[in-house]
Order: structure tokens, then sequence, then C-alpha cells
């Protein structure tokens, strides 16, 4: 084992501040990552503050992580030493149910393995990527195209980009398609990104009015505000597919109304919160579905990264220090970050340095 320099909370009501946790030495399929940035998803937020109430203390948040290689296991094949490579949502599954075999680890019959707070039912805690190293098996390990100076910019998409990516896959999203996507943070701007790239006509709802400009420099085509019933209105009934990455409950009938017949609304957003039960009517009149998505296989996960280095696609990022968690926190909860907080991890290692 060997000690290892983390930020994280030791409660639900305490602030992300330093702490020691032990990394495993690598074995034969494992790769050792010295940590270069780490994304700040909205997930960490719920996590370090248990608000889907499976927290395992103390927590160590931290599942976009982009590093570079400092030891591989034995029998390590894909990665040498040097190499610059990503880690998302997920360090391990079961490998022999029917979602492993078709590389849909996430939805592993028994449980996939994430990259911070363990399996989901019970056992043994994992730690992310708020720390200056982590031991992933090879498998899942990502192989990062990207240019060097682009490298802090591509650590987003190891989760944001991979949740939006693959239910506009999923669902067909394209040249022809009609495609809304709902909020702009994290998510949603990767989300508008990614459909512009895969050539579909792209809508933007928010509950923000000073961000119509910026969506529209994101790839956006059209800009509604979600809280204006008459912006709504002239969209009734006419999209194919409508993703929400919203994190707080909200009334999903307005966006229902707005698909076509046999349109499909995907929620990615996991709020503490449900949302209030939406109305049967507009499900059945016109087959609405009603549907969700969890990140994305590892296959495809190397697939979305293969796509964004292809077309220079990165998030739109704002780099902090380690030590300004807590307070990036509080911003990202007010909506008040563009669109990505990334933290630098050079400056955990320069903080310890300086006490
Ligand atoms: P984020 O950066 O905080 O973005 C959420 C956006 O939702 C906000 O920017 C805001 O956009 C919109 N929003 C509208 N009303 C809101 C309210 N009352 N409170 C908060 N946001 C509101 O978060 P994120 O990192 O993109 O994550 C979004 C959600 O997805 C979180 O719940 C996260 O846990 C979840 N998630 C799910 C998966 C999955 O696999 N399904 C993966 C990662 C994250 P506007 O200002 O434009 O309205
Ligand atoms: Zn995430």
């Amino acid at each position: 084992m060997t000690q290892t320099r983390a930020y994280g909370a030791t409660s639900a009501s305490q602030p992300l501040a330093p702490l020691s946790i032990e990394r495993r030495e690598p074995g034969p399929h494992d790769v050792k990552i010295d940590i270069l940035y780490c994304g700040v998803c909205h997930s960490d937020l719920h996590t370090a503050r248990n608000e889907w109430q499976n927290t395992l203390y103390p927590s160590v948040p931290g599942h976009e992580i982009v590093g570079t290689v400092s030891a591989v296991g034995a029998k390590v094949t894909k990665f040498k030493p040097g190499d610059t490579v990503g880690v998302g949502c997920m360090v391990d599954s079961c490998q022999h149910c029917a979602s492993c075999a078709d590389g849909e680890e996430q939805y592993c019959e028994n449980g996939f393995t994430g990259t911070y707070n363990g399996p989901m039912f019970g056992g043994e805690n994992t730690w992310g990527g708020y720390s200056e190293s982590v031991v992933v098996s090879e498998k899942f390990v990502l192989n990062i195209a990207h240019k060097a100076d682009q490298l802090a910019a591509v650590a987003p998409l190891l989760c944001a980009g991979i949740t939006t990516y693959s239910p506009l896959r999923h669902w067909n999203v394209g040249p022809g398609k009609k495609v809304g996507i709902v909020g702009l943070g994290g998510l949603g701007h990767m989300g508008v990104k990614l459909a512009h790239a895969m050539g579909a006509h792209v809508v933007l709802f928010t509950t923000s009015p000073g961000k119509q400009d910026d969506a529209k420099r994101l790839g956006a085509d059209e800009v509604v505000v979600s809280k204006d019933q008459a912006q709504m209105a002239q969209h009734t009934g006419s999209f194919d597919f409508i993703l929400s990455t919203v994190a707080a409950s909200h009334n999903l009938d307005p966006f229902l109304a707005l698909l076509k017949r046999d349109g499909t609304l995907c929620l990615v957003g996991a709020p503490e919160h449900p949302h209030p039960s939406p109305t049967v009517f507009n499900l059945i009149l016109k087959r609405r579905q009603l549907a969700g998505s969890l990140i994305g296989g590892i296959r495809e996960t190397q697939e979305m990264l293969d796509f964004c280095a292809k077309h220079g696609i990165v998030s739109d990022i704002e780099m902090i220090a380690m030590k300004d968690i807590n307070g990036a926190y509080e911003r990202m909860l007010k909506g008040d970050v563009k669109y990505r907080f990334v933290i630098d991890m050079a400056t955990l290692k320069q903080e310890a340095k300086a006490a």
C-alpha cells in the first residue's frame, strides 16, 4: 500500500479537506497513474454531501481523471509509463454478465465499481481523482489522443462527455433530427457540442437567460428560456429527442409536451429529490417515452474520446487549485461556472510541500 495525498469529506456536513488514503501497489493487470487534472462533476457534490444517501466516508470524489502512466503491472499490454490516459466513472465490473459481455459495464448486473464510493450496494470503498495518483485495472483505462495543451479540458469528457454522448448515440441523434438539451452546465454544454457535431438541429433549454449567447457559441441553433411559456409553446410537438441534464427536481411535463409522436425525453440529471410524476396523457397521447441513461461503457467512452479528438471537441473549463474545491461547489450550485471546474492536481503537491 502507498500513502497518497487526497482531498475528501469525512461526513456530509464537513467541507472537503486534505487527507491521506492508501492505494494498492499495481497488480499484474494494473496501471498506476499520476493525476494531472480532475474535473468537478455535480455527482461529486451529491456524493460528498450524501444527497443520494449511499456515501461511504471518508469520501474522495473525482471521476474525470487525466494523468500520466507512472508504472504498469507485468501483464499490462495496452499502456506503458509516460502514456497520457484517462479514467472515468468506473474502475471495475464483474466481466461475466450479459451487460459486461455487451461492453455496457455501467449496467453490470452485479454492480460496477465506481471510481469513488465503491460498489453501489455495500462493500469496499474506492477513492476518486481528487488525489495525486490512482491505480486502475487496464480494462478501465482510456487512451487520450488530444494534444498536450488540451489535457485539462479533456478531463470532463470522462464523465460529462460520455454521459451525453451515449444517449445521443443510442437514440440515433444526427442530421434531420431536432434535439433538445436541458440545462447548460457541465453535462449540458457537452451535450450541445456533441449533438451539434453529430449534425442535429440543437435547441438549448436554460433557466438562465444570461447563458443564451454562450449556448449559440457552443453550437446551439436555438435557445429557449424554459421559464417562458410563450417560447416553450412555439416548440410543442416538434422534438425527436430531449436530453435533460438538470441537477434539481423539476416538472417534466413542459418538456414531454415538446416531443413529437414517438419522441423520447431522456433523463441523465440525478437530483437529490424526485421529479413530480409526469401527466400520463402527455405520454400516451403521442406514444412518447420517458427514459434514463447512465454514463457509458468503456468501449463507447473510447469511441467518444476519439470522436472528440477528431472533431477538436473539449470542455470549456475554469481551472482551480485543489484547496478551492469547497468554493467551487458553492458556485456550481448557483450555476456560476463556464462550464466545468477542473482541478490542477499539481496544486495538491505544492500545498503539501508548503505545509
Ligand atoms: P451542473 O454543472 O451543476 O449543471 C446542472 C444545470 O442544471 C445547471 O447549470 C442549470 O442550467 C440546470 N438547472 C436548472 N435548474 C437547476 C436547479 N434548480 N439547480 C441546479 N441546476 C439547475 O451539473 P452537471 O455536473 O452537469 O450534472 C448534472 C446532473 O447530472 C447532476 O445531477 C449529476 O449528478 C448528474 N449526472 C448523471 C450522470 C449519469 O450517468 N446519468 C453522470 C454524471 C452526472 P441552466 O442554468 O442552463 O438552467
Ligand atoms: Zn460525473
